[in-house]
């Protein structure tokens, strides 16, 4: 199978019936970059910044964070870059940075929470952003976004850099898009107020679904608990993807999910035109979209979702099944 992704490698990301799909990869170390060129990815929709973070003795300044956003961005060879600010906290522990012990670490002091309460650390990333886009695109999104006041902090924080650039004589990104990721639910329901605010939207699903569900990730014993092709992530997925084409707002669903066949699938018969995933999951993924018709699967979820009752997943499978995808 593994030779049948690589001869597919240069073929298009597009479905049987020639409707193109965005399919951009997670990453998160240097060296996941030299994936983009071996799966064909068009980008990465999601680059996890902490990780270099936790394998180093002391928090990065901004020249060495600098240097490190360039080699990414020099990687990536003109394809897009979407990097996420720091997720520290939960089960991503800074060894630098002594957290109090937490009973709910993922529900706890956290990614923007964090950043948001320090902010001379988010201050130094989107500096060593702003620096290394000079010239280049500069996308960039905030994790664990719980209102949208937090986004509004964050981006003002984005703002006063690049004016800060600006004033230094500072060559600028060209241009600078602000994002959000969608992972907790409270943010659903003030989704208009933030679609006004954002230039895309990020749906992280692990999280979302985590809390959704109130079924910890990490936790064999209830993380499968629940299923990400039931009836309430569909519909969840579906009014999400309403609402951001309603706005003209572009939206990718970068969990595990997205990388998955079968969920991928489900996602393109729900009206989703970009994914991200881990780099294993670009060939399947690809191969998948080539052989689904995204009329007919759309046709079918629409079908499922009016009518409640028995799994989806179980229906998709034997759809996927009954018709070679
Ligand atoms: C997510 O929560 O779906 C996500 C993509 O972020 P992470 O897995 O890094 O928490
Ligand atoms: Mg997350």
């Amino acid at each position: 199978r593994r030779a049948a992704y690589l001869a597919e490698r240069d073929l298009p990301f597009v479905t049987g019936d020639g409707e193109p799909v965005t399919v951009m990869m997670n990453a998160g170390l240097l060296m996941d970059m030299a994936h983009l060129e071996g799966t064909g990815a068009m980008g990465v929709g999601l680059y996890r910044t902490e990780l270099p973070f936790m394998t180093r003795p002391s928090l990065p300044d901004v020249p060495t964070q600098t240097l490190l956003y360039q080699k990414i961005l020099e990687q990536a060879g003109g394809k897009p870059v979407v990097f996420r600010t720091l997720d520290v906290g939960s089960d991503k522990i800074l060894p630098y940075w002594s957290n109090d012990a937490e009973d709910n670490p993922a529900m706890g002091w956290r990614s923007i929470r964090i950043t948001l309460d320090r902010p001379a650390v988010l201050r130094s990333q989107v500096r060593a952003l702003v620096r290394a886009s000079a010239g280049h695109d500069l996308r960039v999104m905030f994790p664990m976004v719980a209102d949208v006041d937090e986004f509004d902090a964050a981006r003002r924080l984005v703002d006063a850099e690049l004016s800060r650039a600006a004033g230094r004589g500072q060559s600028l990104p060209e241009t600078v898009c602000v994002g959000t990721m969608l992972e907790v639910p409270a943010l659903l329901f003030q989704f208009d107020e933030v679609l006004r605010r954002v230039d895309f939207v990020s749906l992280g699903s692990n999280d979302l679904l985590q809390f959704l569900f109130a079924a910890d990730r990490g936790n064999p014993r209830v993380s499968g608990r629940y299923d990400t092709l039931s009836m309430p992530v569909l519909r969840l997925l579906r009014r999400v993807l309403e609402q951001c084409q309603a706005a003209e707002t572009p939206v990718t669903v970068c969990g595990e999910m997205a990388g998955r066949p079968l969920e991928a699938m489900a996602l393109v018969g729900l009206g989703y035109r970009a994914l991200s995933m881990s780099a294993p999951g670009v060939g399947p993924v690809k191969q998948m979209l080539r052989s689904m018709d995204s009329q007919a699967v759309g046709a079918y979820v629409r079908r499922l979702l009016e009518t409640p009752g028995g799994s989806p997943r179980t229906a998709l499978r034997a759809y996927a099944r009954d018709h070679g995808i």
